[in-house]
């Protein structure tokens, strides 16, 4: 479904990224693990031009993109079938739970704005948050405010979901409604890229796991694979750090 080849970002002279090849296949999810400052974040926003690589390729949906210099149209197109979830939510704070899930039918996607709002509540009833429709950000705690952000993205129906550490703003008694609500999206075949600090989740819902390091996939494979047997050493030293 998506993949990048040979992707490097530098920031001034410091590259953060040095030629990653990353991709993720239709109903995967891919979690990706690392220490803090490895790049984990800066690969997830390349993959959806909230910031410009330096070189490399990206095929996206059959689309062949060069990522130092892409098209407008292919930005655009990278973005109406892909929605990425932020670590801080990024909800617009003067507008309600509901308004906020609807923006990007009415805005990205330009549905008529009565029927986004109608999908925006059913999404807030199945969800158990229909009480919370009218409620301004501000007025919601943490993980209702991130299960609101992971709302808009999943009502858009796009190819690919990126979570950039979607839990770890929260406090820890609110960690678990957010991640139920990936799980809930990954069983119904969500394709989705994670990165996250939280193991567990990787243990039990990832497809794959890919531990990255220094700007670079140090080694991929399946949650058993990784934890269980890691084959890198780096991988053992990070994995043995956090036990
Ligand atoms: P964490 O798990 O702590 O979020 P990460 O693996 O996601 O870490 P990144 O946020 O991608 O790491 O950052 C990688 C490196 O790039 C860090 O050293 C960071 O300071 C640097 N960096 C990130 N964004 C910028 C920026 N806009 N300008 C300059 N340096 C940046």
């Amino acid at each position: 479904l998506l993949s990048v080849k040979k992707l490097e970002k530098r920031f001034g002279k410091r590259t953060v990224l040095k030629g990653v090849d990353f991709s993720v296949d239709q109903g995967e999810v891919v979690v990706i693990i690392g220490p803090s400052g490895s790049g984990k974040t800066t690969l997830l926003r390349n993959l959806n031009f909230l910031e410009n690589a330096d070189a490399g390729t990206m095929n996206f949906k059959d689309r062949q993109i060069d990522l130092a210099h892409p098209k407008k149209d292919d930005v655009h197109f990278v973005r109406r079938h892909s929605a990425m979830v932020f670590q801080n939510y990024n909800l617009f704070k003067n507008k309600t739970a509901q308004e906020n899930i609807a923006e990007g039918l009415i805005y990205g996607q330009g549905m008529d704005k009565r029927q986004a709002l109608t999908i925006a509540s059913d999404e807030l009833k199945s969800l158990g948050l229909a009480a919370q429709a009218n409620h301004y950000p501000s007025q919601l705690s943490g993980g209702q405010q991130q299960r609101i952000g992971i709302a808009r993205a999943t009502v858009l129906k796009p190819d690919v979901i990126l979570f950039d550490e979607p839990t770890s703003a929260l406090d820890p008694e609110l960690v678990g409604t957010v991640l139920d609500d990936m799980r809930r999206l990954a069983q119904a075949g969500q394709t989705m890229v994670v990165v996250t600090h939280q193991m567990s989740f990787a243990k039990n819902v990832a497809s794959r796991i890919v531990f990255f390091d220094d700007g670079q996939i140090v080694e991929s494979g399946s949650p058993d694979q990784v934890f269980n047997h890691p084959r890198e050493e780096r991988t053992r030293q990070f994995l043995g750090a956090l036990a």
